[in-house]
This record gives C-alpha cells, sequence and structure tokens, in this order.
C-alpha cells in the first residue's frame, strides 16, 4: 500500500521523501521515522495527498509546525503530510469590513512569525500577542491557539477547510461564528459528519483574520508590543530546551492554572528517561537530550495521577500524541 501511495504522488507530483526521521522536524525533537514524509506545495495538493492516502487505506496526518505534537517512536507506517510549504499570504488594503478592519489571509502552512511580522509590516495591529507563538497558521487555527489573554478565534474572519464525508471531498468556506469555538476548543476538532460517525477529518487550507489598520505612527508600538511577548517567552524559559509548551489545558474555573497544581504535588524537576517535568515551569515537559514518546507518556500520566489524588481535578492533555 505504501508503494501504491508512493506512486500516485509521482503521478500527482506532490513532493515526499521515504523512511524520514521525524524528531528534527518537531520542537519536541522525538519521534522515530515516517515510511513517507509528504510536502503538498498547494491546498490542491494537500487534498490530494489525502486522498490518496485514504485511498490507499494508510494512516496519515496532517502537520503543520509539529510544536504541539509527539511523534511516535520506532516506524509510522503511514504519511505524515506537512502542510509547511503552503504559505501563502493574501491581503487587499482597500477591502475593509464595515467595522473597519481589514482582512488578511494566510494559507495553512503560513507560519505565524511570518503572519504577524506581515501585519507589522503593514501597521495592522491585533496579532501582536502571537508574536513567538511556534508553528503555523493552520495549526494555531486547529487548537484555537491562546497566548496573553487572546485566542486565535478573537481575530477570525473566515476559514476554508477540506472535509470528507463519506467518500466524498469538499472545500467549504466557514464564516467565524463564536458559538463554534471556544478555550482551546475549535470545529475542526472532533467533528460529527452528516453519517454520525466522530470523525476529525476537516482540514484547514486558509485562515482570514481581521485587523485594525493602525497607521505608521502605530508601527514603532507595534514593534514594541510584538518584542514584548517574546521577551516575557524567552524570560519564562519557553525556549530553553525541546518541547510542545504547555502540557495541559488550563481550566479557569478550578481556581489555579494547570502548571500550578502540578507544581504543588511537588513534580517540578520529575524525569522519565529522558524527559523531564521543567523544574522552572510544572506545565512544560521537556526534552533534556534522548526523550521518547514513551518518556512523555509516563510523565503526562504521573501528572494525571498526582493532581487527580491531590485534587480530584482531571488534567486535560493539550499535547497530542500522534
Ligand atoms: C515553546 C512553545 C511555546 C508554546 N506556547 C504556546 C502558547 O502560548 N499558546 C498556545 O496555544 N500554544 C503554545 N504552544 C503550542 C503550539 O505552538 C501551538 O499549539 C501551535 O498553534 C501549533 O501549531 P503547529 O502548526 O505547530 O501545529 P502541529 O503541532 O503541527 O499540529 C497540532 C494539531 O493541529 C492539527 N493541524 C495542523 N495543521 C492543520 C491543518 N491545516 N488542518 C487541520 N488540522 C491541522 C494537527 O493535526 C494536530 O492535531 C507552544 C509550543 C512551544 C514549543
Amino acid at each position: 500500500m505504501i508503494d501504491f501511495l508512493a506512486s500516485m504522488l509521482k503521478v500527482a507530483k506532490i513532493p515526499y521523501t521515504e523512511n524520514e526521521p521525524l524528531a528534527p522536524k518537531s520542537t519536541f525533537k522525538v519521534g522515530g521515522t515516517a515510511r513517507l514524509f509528504i510536502t503538498p506545495q498547494t491546498p490542491e495538493q494537500l487534498e490530494a495527498a489525502i486522498s490518496a492516502a485514504r485511498s490507499a487505506e494508510l494512516p496519515y496526518f496532517v502537520t503543520g509546525g509539529a510544536s504541539n505534537v509527539v511523534y511516535p517512536d520506532g516506524l509510522y507506517n503511514g504519511a505524515i503530510i506537512s502542510t509547511q510549504s503552503i504559505k501563502e499570504i493574501f491581503y487587499d488594503p482597500d477591502e475593509t469590513t464595515p467595522d473597519g478592519s481589514v482582512l488578511v489571509t494566510c494559507q495553512c502552512g503560513v507560519p505565524m512569525a511570518a503572519f504577524v511580522d506581515f501585519c507589522t509590516k503593514k501597521n495592522l495591529t491585533g496579532a501582536e500577542q502571537f508574536a513567538g507563538l511556534p508553528g503555523t497558521v493552520g495549526g494555531a487555527v486547529y487548537m484555537n491557539a491562546r497566548c496573553f489573554d487572546r485566542s486565535i478565534s478573537d481575530l477570525l474572519y473566515s476559514t476554508s477547510h477540506i472535509e470528507y464525508t463519506g467518500e466524498k471531498t469538499k472545500i467549504t468556506e466557514l464564516p467565524f461564528n463564536a458559538a463554534d469555538w471556544d478555550y482551546k476548543k475549535s470545529p475542526f476538532q472532533a467533528h460529527t459528519a452528516e453519517d454520525g460517525s466522530q470523525t476529525n477529518q476537516r482540514y484547514i487550507t486558509q485562515a482570514t483574520f481581521r485587523l485594525t489598520p493602525a497607521g505608521a505612527s502605530a508601527h514603532d508600538r507595534i514593534v514594541a508590543d510584538c518584542k514584548k511577548y517574546i521577551a516575557e517567552r524567552v524570560d519564562k524559559g519557553h525556549f530553553k530546551y525541546p518541547s510542545a509548551g504547555s502540557v495541559f489545558k488550563n481550566n479557569h474555573a478550578f481556581g489555579a492554572p494547570s502548571g500550578k497544581l502540578i507544581d504543588d504535588c511537588g513534580l517540578k524537576g520529575l524525569t522519565a528517561g529522558g524527559a523531564q517535568i521543567a523544574p522552572f515551569h510544572g506545565n512544560f515537559i521537556i526534552n533534556t537530550g534522548n526523550a521518547t514518546a514513551d518518556n512523555i507518556r509516563t510523565l503526562v500520566k504521573s501528572a494525571q495521577k498526582a493532581v487527580k489524588d491531590k485534587f480530584g481535578f482531571d488534567l486535560e492533555p493539550e499535547i497530542i500524541f500522534v
């Protein structure tokens, strides 16, 4: 089946490599090899690659920057489909919404850093909090990433995605609807298909964001804000070690962030093989050199058990084990 998929990719001229090491491709620096690593160059190639993997009946996983995933140890006997080459940005300064916002459309593989830089150069305000967020627009929309009290959904105007329903594929544009979004929840996560089955089969091709034109006089302020948010991440140790950022979602109703609960259980510094609960941040697991996905899973379970035993609270993982 792998050969069948590879031959379909060749015919469609979609780039791929075989037996690709995954660890260097994720921010956690963890993982074995992918039998096929596919890099579609356009949304059409993304759709064709996913459809080909589905018709070959092989496991597949769509990633952006792989900054929130844990790739498996050993062989992933399927296809990892990376969106990182699908990265055009579209902007028409004359197109405004009734409230005076302008719209910036990013393809799914645009790095969040490139989106924030684009806004800064055009003196558009609203995306500053996302400066320093690793990963792509597609990943941030899927996760409804949240930085410094601002969620991606706060900026969204619309999204386009590939949708599989049974054997049919369609590209659908979804205007932003607040009811579909919540803290770290997006309509692209678990999704119920028309036949009633629970699927996760919507793949974001692009997202359109609403920004406020602030004029040249705001340029220095926008630059300074972006620098401030990045500096805060550096101070908190975000980039000291390979990681996938916060491991667990916060539950604000519970009254204490997940990192504090883990810290109160005395778990900072706990190790499993090459993985460690960061001594400087209870909600970060770091790779101190040779961590495996299994090591990370062990720490996730230890933290969940300790927090449940001490506080009766179920920690919900934010990182995704592929
Ligand atoms: C140092 C560090 C700091 C971080 N800080 C934050 C933070 O402040 N706030 C925060 O929210 N997160 C944070 N993160 C986590 C991570 O950066 C975000 O979740 C990011 O938005 C993930 O984007 P990605 O492109 O890397 O997604 P990936 O890790 O590649 O994928 C994440 C999920 O999105 C899905 N996905 C990706 N692209 C698509 C697509 N086109 N269509 C459908 N599904 C898709 C994948 O299948 C997967 O389920 C941090 C991570 C690190 C390493």
